[in-house]
């Protein structure tokens, strides 16, 4: 069982679950650890503060327009809840943070995975790109980046172009 140094239970669960669980071991466990591990071994290197869900500090981080509430775990009766996310099932997580840009976020985690044994055996992890937080994600999928990553967004298919660009980016 993992339980970051960096990142409390409620950042990770939507506010049903954690009215109904608290952060007993039970709670912990619905979050896959690889997520865990991934947002708390990336905080370390970045050295400045960064959240998941929000809602438990006392008060609103004055770089957010709100709250965030769904930024770990969902579940059925959540707003963003979609059966087929990974967010559903405790292997996604998305973080902000007010001093690093999360293209800066996501460039520390590849920069990570690729030097280091960190994050060996944790299969594909998913990236999403052209949003404005570090979503990531872990995926029974094959790897369409850098052999170990999976871009993916929103809307339409990811490119040639712009998983060079993403390379670019990202390796830079
Ligand atoms: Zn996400």
């Amino acid at each position: 069982m993992y339980r970051p140094d960096h990142y409390a239970i409620h950042e990770y669960l939507p506010k049903s679950e954690y009215t109904r669980l608290g952060s007993t071991n039970r709670a912990w466990r619905k979050m896959d650890e690889r997520i865990l591990i991934i947002d708390d071994c990336v905080r370390k290197v970045i050295g400045v503060p960064a959240y998941c869900n929000t809602y438990g500090l006392s008060k609103l981080p004055s770089f957010l327009p709100h709250h965030r509430t769904e930024s770990g775990l969902r579940v059925v009766g959540c707003k963003y809840y979609s059966p087929d996310s990974m967010h559903s099932f405790g292997r996604a997580s998305d973080t902000v943070s007010e001093f690093i840009a999360p293209v800066q976020m996501i460039r520390t985690f590849i920069q990570l995975a690729l030097e280091t044994d960190t994050f060996d055996g944790f299969g594909t992890i998913g990236i999403e790109v052209g949003v404005n937080w570090f979503h990531k994600d872990l995926r029974n999928q094959k790897p369409n980046f850098l052999d170990r990553f999976y871009l993916f967004k929103k809307s339409g298919v990811i490119t040639q172009d712009d998983l060079n660009y993403y390379e670019k980016l990202f390796l830079k």
